[in-house]
Formats: structure tokens, sequence, C-alpha cells
């Protein structure tokens, strides 16, 4: 692999016979950013229980391989939990919504900057989420997320109160998404991630494609819309995304189609 190629970012023909679905990335170099849960794996009901089968990670290998490197899986988990899932690959990672980034030559980039407001309100958050039966906290240090999968009736009143008490500290910001509710440093989002990836080699200059499935990736899409990349959404819901594919399923075999293509080009 040679991550330093040069390559240029070239436009992609749509398929006007199959509206809504992506289109085939043939001898265009792409720089692929991939949301993880909901996207290349099926929701599981705690974080934990994920596992990456083998097939997968041999898909995500041989992309990254073929696009020079080109590849970063982009979360809401933390770096640490990613590696625990992909070992014993080490892909380049954007994690906590990009809070924190491992770049392709495994430089780390992490905004430490709030810490000390998450450290204020994570008593408090602690509380609210014990009286709610079935849920739980994933205290990632630098956001933390409540989870409340067995508990949907609660996601409204508990996004209130946090709200409520968001307000005292600005520079915080309350992600809500499938059934989780996240408190991270406000400028920590997926698109801010994007953008730092693509200002650096082997990604610059590559035609940025982005899968996602819920409304936390709606602005590594819109990042991607604006550079003219190919956005896709994974499953139901309103989106910016340009594409869309219906199931994780379908996401890895879209993907898988897309290493035959990307060789080297
Ligand atoms: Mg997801």
């Amino acid at each position: 692999m040679n991550s330093t190629r040069p390559s240029r970012a070239r436009s992609v023909t749509l398929d006007p016979a199959k509206p809504g679905a992506p289109p085939h990335l043939q001898a265009v170099p792409c720089a692929f950013f991939l949301d993880v849960d909901g996207t290349l794996l099926p929701l599981s009901a705690h974080p934990r229980e994920v596992h990456v089968p083998s097939p997968l990670l041999e898909i995500l290998k041989s992309l990254r391989d073929r696009s020079f490197g080109a590849l970063a899986l982009v979360s809401g988990r933390s770096l640490a939990a990613l590696d625990a899932c992909f070992t014993p690959e080490r892909f380049a990672l954007a994690g906590q919504h990009g809070a924190e980034r491992r770049d392709a030559a495994g430089e780390l980039h992490v905004d430490c900057a709030h810490t000390g407001a998450l450290g204020e309100i994570r008593p408090l958050v602690l509380e609210l989420a014990s009286g709610i039966p079935g849920s739980f906290i994933e205290d990632k240090k630098l956001s933390i997320a409540i989870h409340i999968r067995d508990a949907p009736g609660a996601l409204a009143g508990l996004h209130e109160r946090l709200a409520e008490v968001l307000c005292a500290y600005p520079a915080l910001g309350l992600l809500k998404g499938k059934a989780v509710l996240e408190i991270r440093a406000r400028l920590a989002e997926k698109g801010r991630a994007l953008r730092a990836f693509l200002e650096e080699t082997p990604f610059r200059g590559r035609l940025p494609v982005c899968l996602g499935d819920d409304v936390t990736d709606e602005s590594a899409f819109e990042t991607v819309n604006r550079a003219g990349g190919v956005s896709i959404k994974v499953g139901a819901g309103l989106s910016c995304a340009r594409f869309r594919l219906t199931s994780p399923a379908k996401a890895v075999s879209w993907l898988a189609r897309q290493t035959r293509t990307q060789d080297g080009s």
C-alpha cells in the first residue's frame, strides 16, 4: 500500500434506472467514511454486545488498502471501543462524534477542552438516568451517552431535562440519536471530523463517500454533499444524504462491490 500516491477527485455518474441507489464508483479514487452501529452492523441492545464478523473485517481491510489507506470509521463510540471491536486491525478513526480522532498516520487528535464542564454535570446526568428503568450510561470521558433502548417513552422527558441543565454550559451540546442521548462538546460533530480528514493524506483529493444511519451522521452528509461526494443514508428516516441503502447488510454488500473498483485508480 502506498498512502502517498497522488490522486484526483472525480465526479460520479448516477444511474437513472435506480433512483436512490448509490452509484458504482468504478475508476473514481474515493475516501471512505463509515459509521459503525446501524450502518456496518445491526444495532444491538448494548454497545458491548456487537461482534464484527470476519467477512466484514476483510471487506474493510480490502477497501482501505485498495484506496491507499483512505478509509476511516466515524462513530459515536470511543477510539478504545472501536479498536476493541475491530481488533487486530487499527483503522483511522473519529470517535465520540469527532471529539477524538486518530489519523491515517496513527497520530491522535483529542479535544479535552470541555472535560471540566462534563465532570460538573456528570453526577446530575447519572442521577437522572438512574430514575429510568432499563437505561444505562456509557461514560466515554469526552462525552456521556445515556442509552434508553428499553425505555423509549422516556426519551422526550429526559431530553427536555438535560437541555435545561445544559443551558448553563453553552459549550456543551445534546445529540439525540436512535434511543440514545449524548452530551459532548458542541463542536464535536462528524462533519467537522470529516473535514479534518479531508485535509490530510491519504484522504485529500479523493471523492468523499460517507455511509451513516442516524441523525448524528447528518453533519457528515452535509460535508460530503458540499464536496460533491457520495452520501448514503442506511435505513429509514429523513436525511440530506443523496442516496439510500435499506439495511446494514445492503451497505456491506455495496461496500464489497466497491473493493473491486478501488484498485489504485
Ligand atoms: Mg450509527
